[in-house]
């Protein structure tokens, strides 16, 4: 097939022994632990957890270095573990995600402009240019789930320039892995490919040029990002 230019090409993460994993779309999950959600000054037990996107040209591979984003002056990580699906579909039952559809897992950072994040939600306006700009997906290789095994519970963790920021467990998600699957696979048709960077725990702070930002998950590749 011949197109008036060469086609953009596919974004791939790493998957250990496997094929590398071409990413077809990003999802993330807002408000999804309780600590973090009363730190935004939402209510956990009144605001549920939402959905938003980033285009897949927004990851950035591990061990880079993230330009400092153009329009501001607070920007934010904010480490998450990342679910990988293999397998796609609507109304995906609850006790099929993990195996079925679950590829493996990774550490992503959901990098954030919290200043324009916060003159959107003011303004009742998208998020996107918040949460959806170049290079706002840092995100590890996969860890394959024959390897890791499902994912329920495990430390998360964020640290820039070796002092810890944000500490957590991921059994702490209010829309646990099964129930997240089901949940956006009723509001959209899912896809090999798919991504979803699942919430993060309190302690979000800015970062500036140079700072060194370290995100772990237990049983997982540590991500590492320098702010340039
Ligand atoms: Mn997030």
């Amino acid at each position: 097939m011949n197109y008036a230019f060469p086609p953009a090409p596919v974004v791939t993460l790493d998957a250990m022994s496997s094929e590398p994993f071409p990413v077809r779309r990003i999802f993330c999950v807002g408000r999804n632990y309780p600590d973090h959600a009363r730190e935004m000054g939402a209510d956990p037990e009144r605001d549920e957890p939402f959905f938003f996107m980033k285009p897949p040209g927004a990851i950035l591979q591990n061990n880079s270095i993230l330009p400092y984003p153009t329009h501001t002056e607070n920007l934010q990580p904010e480490v998450e573990l990342v679910v990988a699906l293999h397998k796609g579909g609507k109304n995906i039952p609850v006790d099929k995600v993990d195996y079925d559809y679950v590829f493996g897992y990774a550490v992503g950072l959901d990098m954030t402009r919290r200043d324009l994040q916060q003159a959107a939600k003011e303004k009742g306006q998208p998020w996107d240019m918040a949460k959806a700009f170049d290079h706002s997906a840092p995100c590890t290789a996969i860890t394959p789930e024959f390897y890791s095994g499902a994912i329920s519970r495990g430390k998360i963790e964020l640290k820039v320039n070796g002092e810890i920021r944000q500490s957590g467990d991921v059994g702490d998600m209010i829309l646990k892995i099964p129930q997240m699957v089901n949940t956006l696979s009723n509001l959209v048709e899912l896809f090999p490919g798919d991504l979803i960077f699942t919430g993060t725990p309190a302690g979000i702070a800015p970062v500036v040029k140079g700072d060194v930002i370290e995100a772990t998950v237990a049983g997982l590749e540590p991500l590492i990002i320098t702010i340039g």
